[in-house]
This record gives C-alpha cells, sequence and structure tokens, in this order.
C-alpha cells in the first residue's frame, strides 16, 4: 500500500484513463466508481480495492494502475475503481459497530470520487458512482433480497437505509465545485 495525497491521485487517475475507458467501452459500459467497506477492522488493508481509505482519513493505494483489474464489485470490475472504507468488522444491518465509518473516512471518500470524476470525466451520479449496496440491489444480492453485501447502505447508526450513496456523492459534488 502505498500513501497518497489527492493530487497524486489524480495524477494515477489520468495516467489509467484512457485503458480505463477502453477496458469499459469494450463492455459497452462508462468507466464507473464502486464504493465499499471492507467489513474487516481499521487499518486492516485490502488488496481487493485499488483505494483504501484508513480511520484517519489517509488515502492509500494498492496498486500505481487504476484500470488494473481487482475483485471487488461481483460482475462490474471491468472499467471500474474500487474504493474502500477500511472499517465495519461486526456491523450489522441495526448497528454499524464500534469500528463504524469515521467522519474524516467520509468525508476522504467523497474528495476521492470528486478528484477520481473530474480525472475521468465522470458525472457525480448514481449511474457511475454508486455503493456496493446500490450495485448489489441491482443485481439481485443487496438489501433489498438477500443482503449479501450492503456496504454504505447508511453511513451511521441510526441513519436511514438507504441513505449512504446520496450523502457520499452530495459531498462529492460540494468537494468537486471547490477543485482547482
Ligand atoms: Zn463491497
Amino acid at each position: 500500500m502505498k500513501k497518497v495525497i489527492l493530487a497524486e491521485l489524480k495524477e494515477l487517475a489520468l495516467a489509467a484513463k484512457s485503458n480505463l475507458w477502453k477496458n469499459a467501452k469494450a463492455l459497452d459500459r462508462d468507466v464507473k466508481l464502486y464504493l465499499h467497506w471492507s467489513a474487516g477492522h481499521y487499518n486492516q488493508f485490502w488488496d481487493d480495492y485499488h483505494i483504501n481509505i484508513d480511520s484517519d482519513g489517509s488515502v492509500y493505494v494498492s496498486t500505481t494502475d487504476l484500470a488494473e483489474l481487482k475483485a471487488h464489485t461481483w460482475h462490474r470490475n471491468s472499467g471500474a475503481i474500487g474504493i474502500a472504507l477500511l472499517c465495519c468488522a461486526g456491523a450489522n444491518t441495526n448497528d454499524l459497530g464500534k469500528e463504524s465509518p469515521t467522519g474524516l473516512q467520509i468525508e476522504a471518500m467523497a474528495q476521492v470520487i470528486a478528484v477520481l470524476c473530474k480525472a475521468l470525466d465522470l458525472i457525480i451520479d448514481s449511474e457511475w458512482v454508486m455503493t456496493h449496496a446500490e450495485a448489489a440491489d441491482q443485481d439481485d444480492y443487496g438489501p433489498k433480497t438477500t443482503c449479501e453485501r450492503w456496504d454504505l447502505w447508511f453511513l451511521k447508526t441510526g441513519d436511514k437505509p438507504g441513505t449512504g450513496g446520496n450523502i457520499l456523492r452530495g459531498k462529492a459534488n460540494f468537494y468537486s465545485e471547490r477543485l482547482p
């Protein structure tokens, strides 16, 4: 894992841009961002995601090639970037537990979304930026059906289920308007 600042992440995205779009278009898709939590511990890193965000909001990449194929989102990995908050060990759908997403993690994810969408020409909207809960619902293994995956269905214990994606995209749009 390599710790990066947002300016470095932007450069990595620009370097991978043509291959990401080529890989996506080969399957008649657009480039997409998938938002996860790891369901592991704070500070426990995973190679399955291109980008890992720790509890203090620091951002790490598991590869210098953001177009590399990684196994993060079932049937959706080509031409897609997987981004995970390192958290939510022991979470259940009523209580996100002792390692719930931190405020710093949530803000960092929103900033990462803003930077990547600008670099990759993506609109910050649920068509291009979705939580694993949202993607899983489209593929019938999300909270509406089997609930096999429900990453970021909500961000804090007590929040209304289903609100996580819109909160993250709303924050990302806020940061996007302020990017240099
Ligand atoms: Zn996931």
